[in-house]
């Protein structure tokens, strides 16, 4: 069965200090390097916005942590982060690129969130992730990155739901807010939690 791994998100605003900075994030780039190179595919997903993006809460004047209305689901406010073509956009250098073979840009439409790698948050928009594996026979996805509570949760629910195997590597994610309750969630729609060390 072939096996796909999928890096989310290792950009500079979501390292500690960035605009969206996720405490520890970077504690979790060595790992990663350790296992990009050990899977049939390696893809990994860049949050990539545009300026005046919705999901900003300058957009709105609203602060973050406010909540808007978009799509008819509540829209949570961040601050002003990864957007395209800037430092905090780009992945980290210390990660091994040489080794990624496909890169998944998402929430580059201004109107649009996506947390998930596979589809915006309306549901509908793909973002060409799964033709990309469905093409390479992959039917194992293996998730890591930032951050566990959001964008490698959605992702990882979006996975079961297109019909992958998933196995969420936590000790290879750092959450913004409740790591145990998004694992907890994923593991009830079906995904399987590892450790590093299981591998
Ligand atoms: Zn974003």
């Amino acid at each position: 069965m072939k096996k796909g791994l999928l890096i989310v998100d290792l950009q500079y605003d979501f390292m500690p200090g960035g605009a969206l900075g996720v405490e520890r994030g970077d504690e979790i780039i060595r790992a990663i390097n350790d296992l990009i190179g050990k899977f049939d595919v390696t893809a990994a997903s860049q949050d990539w916005h545009p300026e005046g993006h919705v999901s900003f809460a300058k957009t709105h004047g609203k602060k973050v942590g406010e909540t808007v209305e978009v799509h008819g689901r509540a829209q949570e406010l961040w601050p002003i982060h990864c957007v395209q073509n800037t430092h905090g956009a780009a992945l980290v250098k210390e990660l091994n690129q040489k080794e990624i073979d496909h890169f998944v840009y998402k929430g580059a439409n201004s109107n649009t969130d996506s947390y998930s790698a596979f589809l915006d948050n309306d549901g509908e928009t793909e973002t060409g992730l799964d033709d990309y594996l469905r093409e390479r026979g992959v039917k194992k996805l293996y998730i890591v990155g930032l951050a566990t509570d959001f964008c490698v949760k959605f992702s990882a629910l979006d996975a079961l739901e297109l019909g992958y195997e998933v196995v969420v590597i936590a000790d290879a994610c750092r959450a913004v807010y409740d790591e145990d309750k998004a694992l907890e969630e994923m593991k009830q729609k079906g995904a399987k939690v590892a450790a590093l060390s299981d591998l």
